[in-house]
């Protein structure tokens, strides 16, 4: 509570448009293009932007504040493309959808929310929930609640019985007959008509399921589930609104469709071929690795009742395939974005996907690059996101010791400043 007192009154002074500076001494700066380390900065924060970058340490004027970051490795608010922000799995995660309003999971996505920024995280892609997504984004650029700045998808659109049907696995008087409005397409038409409805309830970006997944009360966790005119028909109207487009995918020919009808990011990519590898590059369509999420469910695969036994096989199947495959992709020279699945385990651990990318052989500066710079031009805030340059908003983070030796010291966040407000003093 205190905290939130605490933010609140900084966010009103920033909205205030309150004329000091703040003047943050930072040990070192990371610049996250060249992969390097510099000494001795002080970064001038003026409002919600990066105004300069001075040499050694700068106190300013007396209406200045000053922040003592000397002891600390300075660099840009981390970007997450793949995140469920109204959820976290439990044993509960199934029997909530019947028994969760959406107030309910308003307040759960509140908490979430501040334990990713907390994390570093100052801005996530929502890759999908029920809607409530889009309330919290816009309560978060309010300054009502704190939170990273949201992309989302509102509600992903699946086929009839596939991944996000919202009513798999339900009695059969239950189902119903959820079409285009709650997210479920049969044709070209009823995709370019859920497109167009996303757009008009809100959302930022489309996610579209092309394949089958581990956690639905289905079969099937990787066949295909559109086809290539129906995804066609779904990114051409994105691109219309001005909108990217996500694939889920963990099927190999679920993944080309994908590529071939115009996806701009394929999200898991688990047992991605090598024929798909080079239609990636071909395309430059960018994996999201979510390695996180696959080791996780494969962990919880074992704890007994935790998942329905359906959910469970294909945890255990799928789950631990994707790192190696990420390994793989990397070293063929496919495009990668860093994003984590976070909700499929918990909310503000999603550093610890670096691990695995360093685990599987790509070096910890380009796995920051890819969590900075790539995610940000991919959500078309290249200008303003993503480093720590003057005009860029002040998303700044800081951690001990040297990330790029160690990326474990990024799951321990000592500051986070968004949009020019300090959240973790
Ligand atoms: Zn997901």
């Amino acid at each position: 509570m205190r905290t939130k007192v605490f933010t609140l009154v900084v966010a009103l002074l920033a909205t205030w448009g309150y004329g000091q500076k703040q003047y943050l001494q930072c040990g070192h700066i990371l610049d996250v293009e060249k992969g390097r380390l510099q000494a001795e900065k002080t970064l001038v924060v003026e409002g919600n932007r990066i105004l300069e970058i001075l040499d050694g340490y700068q106190e300013g004027g007396d209406s200045d504040t000053r922040i003592d970051l000397r002891g600390f490795t300075v660099l840009p608010g981390l970007i997450d493309m793949h995140v469920h922000i109204e959820s976290e799995s439990s044993p509960q995660t199934y029997i909530k959808r019947f028994t969760s309003n959406p107030a309910d999971i308003a307040y759960e996505a509140a908490v979430y929310a501040e334990r990713t920024l907390m994390a570093g995280f100052t801005t996530v892609r929502d890759l999908g929930g029920t809607g409530v997504n889009i309330a919290l984004r816009k309560a978060v650029d309010r300054g009502l609640t704190p939170g990273p700045r949201i992309y989302t998808a509102g509600k992903s659109i699946a086929t009839t019985g596939g991944h996000a049907d919202p009513t798999n696995g339900r009695r059969l008087d239950e189902m119903g007959n959820p079409g285009p409005k709650e997210g479920v397409v049969n044709s070209p038409e009823e995709g370019r008509q859920a497109v167009r409805q996303r757009y008009k309830e809100g959302s930022d970006v489309i996610k579209i399921t092309a394949t089958g997944g581990v956690l639905s009360v289905a079969k099937n966790g990787q066949n295909p589930q559109f086809t290539v005119e129906e995804i066609r028909a779904i990114t051409q109207t994105a691109r219309d609104y001005g909108m990217l487009a996500a694939a889920h995918a963990h099927g190999d020919e679920g993944m080309q469709r994908a590529i071939l009808g115009g996806i701009n990011t394929i999200e898991h990519g688990t047992l991605m071929s090598e024929q798909t590898m080079a239609l990636m590059k071909e395309h430059g369509v960018y994996m999201v690795p979510t390695i996180s999420a696959g080791k996780e469910a494969a962990r919880l695969a074992e704890v007994p009742g935790y998942f329905p036994e359906v959910v469970a096989q294909k945890a255990r199947e799928i789950g631990p395939q994707i790192q190696n495959t990420f390994s793989k992709a990397y070293r063929k020279g496919v495009p990668i974005a860093f994003g984590t699945d976070a909700g499929v385990f918990k909310h503000g651990t999603n550093a610890q996907e670096f691990g695995y990318m360093v685990e599987a052989g790509m070096p910890a500066a380009e796995a920051l690059r890819a969590a900075t710079i790539t995610n940000a031009t991919l959500l078309g805030a290249g200008d303003r996101l993503g480093q720590l340059k003057p005009g860029y908003l002040a998303d700044i983070i800081a951690v001990s010791g040297n990330p790029l030796e160690d990326v474990g010291t990024l799951m321990q966040m000592q500051f986070v400043m968004k949009d020019g407000v300090v959240y973790l003093p």
